[in-house]
């Protein structure tokens, strides 16, 4: 017996456990905060072969009381990397790739596509269906989890031909996630306790488990409520209206790294192709105070910048379009994820999909 068949002896007990599947699997965790550390401690405990953690955030004090991974030496850290750290000790024989950064820039949705399963462990509507939207895009399988005070819901989306997160909300609450605010307009702390977090992961890594073991899982929205002791699953119709329902495209394969820069990526393509980017980038722009003709952009600055020339500030215009880009330019620099599929446009106005592979 090897040492990992001696840690997992336990479970390989459990009738039609197949541990093999387990330590082979990669999972993509999005948000590192209460519910990521808690599910992301679960999955490593399983011993799931590698695990993508991604958040943009840094260890504050008040995370402490709830995420397994995090100590006080850790505050200040980024999430990511400090839970990485955890893992490590934990289940040394996990690989943990640690992404700091928005998922749109950190993870590519080719990665999303590779892996097993992804488990959405965010606090806001919008990073929920920003996440959704990718995984769509991906065709990935996403277990998407939210706590209130005493329980939460998790939501498994495995098909487009089944409802989703978005199919659940109002038209209101879907216009409202297009704007950056979290699940709080008033940005006060959201009540939580460990309680809730625990409970929620728990269901979560079930629902993971079942797919990495190649089992249904039996129910897409479970609602979790711990005081009534009442947890089951619920029916969400699906709305016709919804957008995240199209198949993934078929995507074609382009050999460049993320340190390629944007002129070889456009040197590989039809000149009258549009290739776009998921975010948005500044470009270089007129000042409007003085009319000096050259304000330059700092592609990761934003898009607020001070003139050279009067020294006011000036709002520079945002792009998704690589083609107005600077051509000495990284797509690491521009934001692009590794392994990211991109979308280009033919002069036909029809679009490819192209994955830029490291
Ligand atoms: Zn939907
Ligand atoms: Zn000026």
């Amino acid at each position: 017996m090897s040492s990992g068949e001696g840690r997992h002896a336990r479970q390989l007990l459990i009738p039609d456990w197949d541990q093999s599947r387990i330590s082979a699997a990669t999972i993509v965790l999005a948000g590192m905060g209460a519910l990521g550390n808690e599910v992301a401690k679960n999955l490593a405990l399983l011993g799931v072969g590698r695990l993508v953690v991604c958040d943009r955030d840094t260890v504050a004090t008040s995370n402490l009381s709830r995420s397994v991974l995090f100590a006080p030496d850790d505050v200040g850290a980024p999430k990511a990397v400090a839970a990485a750290r955890a893992l490590g000790r934990l289940a040394p024989s996990t690989a943990v790739s640690a992404r700091v950064g928005e998922l749109s820039n950190a993870v590519g949705v080719g990665e999303l596509a590779d892996a097993d399963a992804v488990l959405g462990c965010l606090d806001s509507r919008h990073a929920r269906l920003s996440l959704l939207g990718r995984c769509a895009r991906a065709g990935a399988p996403l277990i998407d989890g939210g706590t209130h005070p005493w329980g939460g819901e998790v939501r498994v989306r495995l098909s487009p031909d089944e409802a989703c997160y978005c199919c659940s909300l109002t038209p209101g609450q879907r216009a409202e996630a297009d704007a950056p605010l979290s699940c709080d307009p008033a940005g006060a702390p959201q009540p939580a306790s460990i309680i809730s977090t625990a409970l929620v992961a728990g269901w979560m890594t079930t629902a993971a488990t079942q797919l990495l073991l190649g089992r249904p899982v039996g129910w897409r929205f479970l609602q979790i409520e711990a005081l009534s002791g009442r947890t089951a699953p619920i029916t969400v119709r699906r709305d016709d209206g919804c957008r995240f329902h199209q198949r993934p495209d078929s995507v074609d394969q382009l050999e460049l790294g993320g340190s390629a820069t944007v002129r070889e990526l456009l040197d590989t393509l039809p000149e009258d192709s549009e290739p776009l980017v998921w975010t948005m980038f500044p470009v270089p722009g007129i000042c409007y105070h003085c009319g000096h003709e050259s304000v330059p952009a700092n592609i990761r600055g934003g898009s607020l910048v001070s003139c050279p020339n009067c020294r006011e500030i000036v709002h520079l215009d945002l792009t998704q379009r690589l083609r107005e880009a600077p051509p000495d330019a990284t797509l690491s620099e521009l934001g692009v994820a590794p392994e990211e599929i991109i979308p280009v446009r033919s002069s036909s106005g029809g679009y490819r999909w192209l994955r830029i592979a490291a």
